[in-house]
């Protein structure tokens, strides 16, 4: 089958990997390569850091439980070693009583759902994490929680089209023709382009091509050397996430629409929420400030639509890096077998309909 995919950020990528591994025909149309928030995300695989419950939280485990095989299969077809952690990655940290009562409220739920759990004091927290700074009223480790190189594994998609023989176009496309519930084309400044399928994956984007509330939520990210940490940091005045030879400091979450701008005020809060958590990196050389928008709705679920021959696949909000092998999983499925997901009815835009 011929398929077109509109948006070269996780989603619509991982969805053209999954796609042309299965024999499809797949184009890839884009606006920027870079521009995309999966290229500054901190790779966090965190559903239960992030404290997701009901729909969310199983959707991020069937996207969890196909992690190890994703990166397994673009590692192959790429030839790019991910920096990926599987397991335990995660320190959640409580920093106040109030958050550590809240944190063992659903570390209780979690539990009673099947999920180890690992309860630290302050002095075990120090003890797996040295740096840390003051104030810490216990820390978590949710075993399924994992951190993977963001940028690498966008770096490794590419890669990967290139060895599928999968074409990436540069167009800025202005119009999705829909008639009813099929699209008859897309249209860009540079042509139309017809397919058997679209995908239409254009993150915070999305809006202006198809009729859903998803908006940009814009996220200032810090990258810093200098200082060893062996897990991830989370707490709720920042998060410390440790790569390959760097760290990445974690981020504002800004109603800003599409401003790209580094400021002095997102330049604050990522350095004081840093040194707060870990004063050791007041010494650490700060080597760069990015922005990326991150695609967020009202209800702060994704947006999945299946028309008659398009799927669209947005609102993956702070987990997209997460959600994006369950995601492509969805179309693919329906492409082999029909197999509608629950996901497309639970997460349907249909939900905003009297909004
Ligand atoms: C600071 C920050 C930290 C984050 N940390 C994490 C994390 O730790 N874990 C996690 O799971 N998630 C994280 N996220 C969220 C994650 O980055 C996003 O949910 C995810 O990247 C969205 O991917 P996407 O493919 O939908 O969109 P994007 O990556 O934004 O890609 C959209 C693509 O569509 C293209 N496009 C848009 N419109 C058009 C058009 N009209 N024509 C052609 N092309 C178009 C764009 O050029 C772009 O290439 C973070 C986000 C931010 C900003």
């Amino acid at each position: 089958m011929k398929v077109l995919v509109i948006g070269s950020g996780i989603v619509g990528l991982s969805t053209a990997l999954e796609l042309a591994l299965a024999g499809h025909s797949v184009r890839v149309i884009t606006r920027n390569y870079e521009e995309g928030s999966s290229w500054v995300a901190g790779g966090m695989l965190a559903p239960f850091s992030e404290m997701l419950m009901g729909d969310l939280l199983d959707f991020s485990l069937l996207s969890l439980d196909l992690y190890d095989d994703y990166v397994k299969r673009l590692e192959e077809v790429s030839r790019v070693s991910l920096f990926y952690e599987g397991s335990s990655a995660i320190l959640r940290l409580a920093l106040t009583p109030e958050e550590r009562e809240s944190l063992e409220e659903y570390a209780r739920k979690v539990e009673e759902k099947g999920f180890s759990v690992v309860r630290l004091t302050e002095a075990e927290a120090r003890e797996a994490e040295p740096h840390l700074g003051k104030g810490v009223e216990g820390a978590y480790i949710f075993e399924q929680e994992g951190n993977v190189d963001a940028e690498r594994l966008m770096d490794a998609l590419l890669f990967a089209m290139e060895n599928l023989k999968v074409k990436i176009e540069v167009d800025d496309i202005y119009k999705v023709s829909l008639k009813d519930r099929a699209v008859g084309a897309v249209v860009g400044y540079k042509k139309e382009y017809h397919a058997d399928f679209y995908v239409l994956a254009p993150g915070a984007w999305a809006r202006s091509l198809m009729d859903v509330p998803v908006y940009p939520n814009k996220g200032q990210i810090l990258r810093a050397k200098g200082v060893e940490i062996s897990r991830v940091i989370f707490s709720g005045r920042a998060y410390i996430i440790p790569k390959d030879g760097y760290l990445l400091v974690g981020a504002t979450s800004e109603d800003a629409g599409f401003d790209t701008r580094v400021t002095l005020e997102g330049a604050r809060t990522l350095t004081s929420g840093a040194l707060d958590v870990v004063p050791a990196l007041a010494d650490a050389e700060l080597v760069s400030i990015r922005t990326g928008f991150r695609p967020a709705t009202p209800d702060e679920k994704p947006v999945f639509d299946l028309g008659d021959n398009y799927a669209l696949l947005t609102g993956h909000y702070r987990n997209g890096i997460l959600w994006a092998p369950a995601t492509a999983k969805m179309v693919l499925d329906y492409l082999e077998t029909s197999e509608v997901s629950p996901y497309f009815r639970v997460f349907s835009p249909s939900r905003f309909a009297s909004e």
